[in-house]
């Protein structure tokens, strides 16, 4: 990919558009800019421009893959800044990004939450983890089934090492307002069932295409990387 000083002011400018879009879907359902998380999601960007969007205020980054964040790690401008695991995770990968990111976005099996705990606690740290649910129940991707959501967080919820915040999803593209009011409604619900060692703080959707809609179903991080960066696949 060419860097060169018209792709950094496309990114700024870009962030500053995407800021007031978030700003105003935030004010529509009664929120406000600062509660709503953007996240930029750096697949296949440089770390180069990934340091251009930190510059623009950006405060949280999304990896898909450990490969990438591990080879990336080391070139951003990481002051004030987190990083979040958003992408499938294998578990003999864990390892090599548990004190590199500060919160794992993308859990969808009961074993991974205890291989994370695992390794978290012989690194003295308990880490938070959004659960994954495939709302749209959809074969070819992974997450936990909306009926079977609590089963699993009631027996992720004991697993030491690792702490439950909140839900994560990636809906199918047709009929996304359905799949994100099915699962504020799932959110909302586990959150009233007040579970030990449970707290929903955050609720993951929204990308490029649907962030706004999102917002309006009570989603706070917004997952952007087309919009941010340019297509890039
Ligand atoms: C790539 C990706 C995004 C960003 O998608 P865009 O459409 O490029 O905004 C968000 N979440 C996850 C899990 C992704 O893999």
């Amino acid at each position: 990919m060419i860097t060169n000083q018209s792709d950094k002011n496309i990114i700024v400018n870009r962030i500053l558009e995407i800021r007031k879009k978030i700003e105003y879907a935030a004010l529509k359902s009664g929120r406000k800019l600062d509660e709503i998380n953007l996240m930029a999601v750096t697949k296949n960007v440089s770390a180069d421009l990934v340091n251009v969007a930190i510059n623009s205020g950006v405060k949280l980054l999304g990896e898909n893959r450990a490969q990438e964040l591990n080879s990336k790690y080391y070139d951003y401008n990481l002051d004030n800044v987190d990083i979040h695991f958003i992408g499938h995770l294998q578990k003999n990968k864990i390892r090599t990004i548990i004190n590199k990111v500060s919160m794992i976005e993308s859990v969808d099996s009961e074993d991974l939450a205890r291989e994370i705990g695992k390794h978290a606690i012989k690194n003295d740290k308990i880490m938070p983890i959004l659960l994954e649910v495939n709302i749209g129940m959809q074969q070819t991707k992974t997450g936990f089934y909306p009926d079977k959501v609590l089963d699993h967080i009631k027996i992720i919820s004991n697993i030491p090492g690792v702490k439950i915040r909140g839900l994560m999803v990636i809906p199918p593209k047709e009929n996304v307002m359905y799949y994100f009011e099915k699962i504020r409604d799932i959110y909302i619900d586990i959150s009233h069932k007040k579970i030990d060692n449970v707290s929903m703080d955050f609720l993951s959707m929204g990308m490029s295409g649907d962030f706004e809609k999102a917002i309006s179903c009570g989603s706070n991080i917004v997952r952007i990387g087309n919009l941010m960066f340019g297509s890039r696949y």
